[in-house]
């Protein structure tokens, strides 16, 4: 008779972060990410980019051999912040780096630490980094009764020690209102002011009743995006609207613009 398989619960990577949280003792915002290296005994050092012969580019490394986690010096604080809980998704995720060799590092630049990394193991950091941040289900209590508009998400982010943008997100990726949040960036190929069309991240009803995506598009240099973008950082007065053709019919929205030093927001609420 063979001797009984022990089964094995199998747990989510939100399993985790629910039990670095308590670990942590995080019961409300904002997270410690120095809090939860400690739970997991990994230390947390900056680096200089000579030091190991890296890429300019890298913002942050992880060397589970040593249970090592690297961070760029030249960071501001929530990218470190971000940068260390996205390395500790990787951690405890070993699929993501049992295949390194002894002694090798799992290396982060500024693409794989983007909101939109379309790398599965990518994504799955940067999921984990998040939850970790807005500590789950936590943010979205806290932000179900309150209006989203800049003002309200500038007042959330600060309790949450995180960037306006990331914060953004995440309220539009939860709101049970129609809402979306458009991201413009600098043209690549021109070194004018001009701005294009990046990409959209919406609500669930958003998407049903409106539109879940556009195609790219320039932003004219006269308009107020281009406007935000020269003369703004962080909050502006300025609205701009879009005209969009849903179900063949046109439809302004109004945007109001979040301006930062790589690109501008535009935050449609229906
Ligand atoms: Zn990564």
């Amino acid at each position: 008779m063979q001797e009984p398989v022990k089964a094995e619960a199998e747990f989510t990577n939100k399993d985790i972060v629910r039990f670095l949280l308590e670990k942590s003792k995080t019961f409300e915002p904002p997270t410690n990410a120095d809090a939860i290296t400690s739970c997991l005994e990994l230390k947390v050092r900056w680096f200089s980019h000579h030091e190991h012969n890296l890429s300019p580019k890298i913002r942050a490394y992880l060397l589970p051999a040593r249970l090592e986690i690297g961070i760029a010096r030249n960071l501001s604080p929530h990218r470190r912040k971000f940068s260390i809980l996205h390395e500790v998704g990787h951690y405890v995720n070993p699929g993501h780096w049992e295949s390194l060799a002894a002694n090798d590092m799992l290396l982060d630049d500024d693409k794989t630490l983007r909101d939109y990394s379309v790398v599965a193991r990518e994504m799955e950091a940067n999921r984990f980094a998040a939850d970790c941040i807005f500590q789950l289900d936590r943010f979205q209590s806290d932000v179900s009764k309150l209006p989203i508009n800049w003002a309200n998400i500038s007042m959330i982010a600060r309790l949450y020690d995180t960037s306006v943008i990331a914060t953004a997100r995440r309220w539009v990726e939860c709101s049970n209102v129609a809402c979306a949040l458009l991201i413009f960036v600098p043209s690549p190929s021109d070194d004018s002011d001009s701005l294009r069309y990046s990409y959209m991240i919406a609500s669930d009803s958003f998407k049903e009743t409106y539109f879940a995506r556009l195609p790219k598009f320039d932003i004219p240099n006269g308009s107020v995006v281009v406007q935000a973008f020269r003369d703004s950082i962080g909050y502006t007065d300025l609205c701009e609207q879009l005209p969009v053709e849903v179900n063949k019919q046109v439809r302004h929205f109004d945007m109001p613009l979040f301006a930062t030093p790589y690109g501008v927001y535009g935050l449609m609420v229906v």
